[in-house]
């Protein structure tokens, strides 16, 4: 028996930004998009052959009077600023719950005094964080490592964000090692933390783990670049060892369960996989056996 993961593939945030750019190219030849749409270049591929045009910010900061996607990721001021100067229209697919967390983290920086820091857990370059970043006037910390504590200054009170993707063990280990450093100079209530991570990125790890334990053979499908892939393979890995990671749908080829015709299959992927390509991977195996067993 082959199954589909049904808590696997895109969330919604990435199923908005995916059918706003697919319904402007209904009418329209092309359409820039700031940055991967999604970090799947099997979708980013069927896109681009729609229209889709993926642009750097340095081909972003050259561009006039022409329309630009924003995706789920969202984007710093400086992006909307930039635009407006070069008459640049942005259609905004930035996923509401980046926008709400862009919102607070701005509200903060505006509210808070001179003296207060703001901390992003996140990952240093990554999309979400320049957006989140970029809230602050570039004045936030940005902690991606143990290392980055040590820029904290704990005589001065300071508020903790997380990026959404973020893995909700490490943010309550993260919050732990802060808090103590604040308490050793008594300072603990100049430290508050507000775990802002998306709970359908955090609960697809306990999912996924279930999934790979409850069949013979595991299918993780993900983009090689996708950091959320990465991890929920390591999850299905150390979960059911026979769990295999492929790209792309002919690398089920080269899988040794199509020799040894697995009992139960179970396909699943991560946050940026499409549904189409899990399916088209059940379709080849499907295919695959038949032929097998003919
Ligand atoms: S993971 Fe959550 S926050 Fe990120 S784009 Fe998807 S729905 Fe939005």
């Amino acid at each position: 028996m082959i199954t589909i993961d049904r808590h696997s593939g895109f969330c919604f945030g990435v199923i908005h930004a995916i059918q706003t750019a697919e319904e402007y190219l209904t009418t329209h030849d092309y359409l820039y998009c700031l940055g991967d749409i999604v970090h799947n270049g099997e979708e980013v591929a069927r896109l681009t052959r729609l229209g889709l045009r993926i642009i750097s910010r340095d081909d972003f900061a050259g561009l006039h009077d022409t329309t630009v996607l924003i995706r789920a990721h969202g984007e710093p001021p400086e992006t909307y600023f930039m635009a407006s100067q070069n008459r640049v229209h942005l259609i905004d697919a930035t996923c509401p719950v980046v926008l709400h967390l862009q919102k607070r983290i701005k509200s903060q920086y505006e509210n808070s005094g001179a003296d207060s820091q703001i901390l992003i857990y996140g990952k240093k370059g990554h999309a979400e964080v320049e957006g989140l970043i970029g809230q602050t006037g570039q004045k936030g910390i940005v902690i991606s490592s143990d290392e980055d504590i040590s820029l904290i200054d704990f005589s001065r009170p300071a508020a903790l964000y997380a990026q959404t993707t973020m893995s909700v063990e490490k943010y309550a280990v993260l919050v732990q090692q802060i808090s103590n450093l604040y308490a050793r100079q008594n300072n603990e209530s100049f430290f508050t933390h507000h775990d802002t991570i998306c709970r359908l990125v955090a609960n697809r790890s306990r999912q996924i783990k279930e999934f790979a334990q409850q069949h013979d053979t595991v299918i993780f499908v993900s983009g090689e670049k996708s950091s959320n892939g990465l991890y929920l393979y390591d999850i299905c890995k150390k979960a059911n060892p026979s769990s295999f990671f492929i790209s792309k749908v002919e690398q089920v080829d080269l899988l040794p369960i199509v020799q040894e015709n697995s009992n139960s299959i179970g396909i699943c992927g991560a946050t940026s996989t499409p549904m189409w390509l899990m399916q088209q991977v059940k379709k080849r195996l499907h295919l695959i056996f038949s032929y097998l067993r003919a």
